[in-house]
């Protein structure tokens, strides 16, 4: 059976390691907000190029506490609207409208499944303050053409940089283009700790302050709040354990690349539409390919012992939660949505699982 994703494989292969970093953190005696959230916001600002980096305890709050930074700093208000990706996963659209924000929904490009910077421009309003581009998959958006429309209207940007962790274009990584970035470190994306982590990037001094005081209940001093914060930080267990992690997630990234490129080149099968190949812009989070009668693709991989996971079976604009959205029409989206599923990729993967997958796969017919 090849696994979407072996999470102790993936674990096991910095067992040593782990342990001593678990260990160290259970001898300290102290065990939030100590040395090793220090030193891994430190590690991690400098491996993104972002002068700042806040420990959060997900991505969802990354994503949150910035908006709700920059309300607090009075450069967003309430109803001012925020443009997002209408593909992308829930979370990126929940940390606008939990700050009493107007996501406004635009179509992705079909070939990257990542925003478009037409559509971007397009629903450019005087309401409009900030845009979320989402490096969805792993795979960087446009952010030349987003930086520079942001400027040209004004705009914050806010990158959702949690399935991108490590992806770079023209030396610049995910988490260092925009004015500020989420990322997650659930335990399934490249960078995973073991349970709920997350943090925040940016170069902002202003911002960062005001993050580091409302992620802890308000304060930078004990006792002294300066706003009505949240409690939302990263353990030190688990920054230890990032903090391992994070030496080899270029080389784990890379192994990525060469089975997506394997992938890429061998999978010769005309029902299938794969991905475009990436350079180092792409850090295959996941490998989605299109196919229009997915249910009957999906069972049969299943029935090959390959096990396969849909990104996302229903759009956000589909879903109850947001039923005010429910008649509107995303056509790029939907079929997205539709034909979408993604194949077993990561750095445990091993080449004989690689041939495999693609045997399987050439040899799938209608
Ligand atoms: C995982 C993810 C999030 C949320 O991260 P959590 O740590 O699970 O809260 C946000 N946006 C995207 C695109 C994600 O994939």
């Amino acid at each position: 059976m090849i696994k979407f994703l072996d999470l102790y494989k993936v674990n096991n292969l910095h067992r040593v390691e782990i342990d001593e970093a678990i260990k160290r953190v259970l001898d300290s005696g102290w065990y939030l907000l100590g040395k090793e959230v220090e030193a891994f916001e430190k590690e991690f600002a400098e491996f993104c190029g972002t002068k700042y980096c806040i420990g959060v305890a997900n991505g969802l709050d990354a994503l949150t506490l910035i908006f709700r930074a920059y309300k607090e700093l009075g450069k967003l208000k309430e109803n001012d609207e925020v443009i997002v990706p209408a593909n992308t996963y829930i979370a990126s659209i929940l940390s606008v409208t939990a700050n009493n924000l107007k996501p406004i929904l635009v179509e992705p490009d079909l070939k990257t499944y990542l925003i478009d910077p037409k559509e971007v421009e397009k629903a450019i309003t005087t309401k409009t303050k900030a845009i979320l581009p989402v490096h969805l998959y792993g795979r960087l958006c446009d952010m030349e053409t987003i930086n520079s429309i942001a400027k040209k209207y004004n705009l914050i940007v806010v990158e959702d940089s949690a399935q991108a962790h490590g992806a770079i274009r023209n030396d610049i990584k995910a988490g260092a283009f925009g004015n500020a970035s989420g990322f997650s470190f659930y335990p399934g994306k490249n960078l995973g700790c073991l349970g709920d982590g997350g943090c925040v990037t940016t170069s902002d001094e202003e911002l960062a302050n005001a993050i580091k005081a409302l992620h802890n209940y308000g304060s930078h001093k004990k006792y002294h709040n300066i706003y009505k914060g949240v409690n939302s930080r990263l353990d030190e267990i688990q920054a230890a354990v990032l903090r391992v992690k994070l030496k080899y997630l270029d080389k784990e990234n890379q192994k990525r690349r060469e089975i997506a490129k394997y992938f890429c080149e061998n999978i010769k099968n005309p029902l299938i539409t794969l991905p475009l190949l990436g350079d180092k812009d792409e850090i295959w989070h996941v490998f989605p390919v299109r196919v229009k009668n997915r249910d009957i693709f999906q069972k049969y991989l299943t029935d090959n012992d390959i096990q396969t996971i849909i990104h996302y079976p229903i759009p956000p604009h589909k879903q109850q939660a947001y039923k005010e959205w429910n008649n509107l029409s995303f056509p790029i989206t939907e079929q997205i949505h539709n034909e979408i599923i993604s194949l077993p990729i990561s750095q445990v993967m091993t080449n004989e699982e690689a041939k495999q997958l693609v045997r399987v796969v050439n040899e799938y017919k209608e």
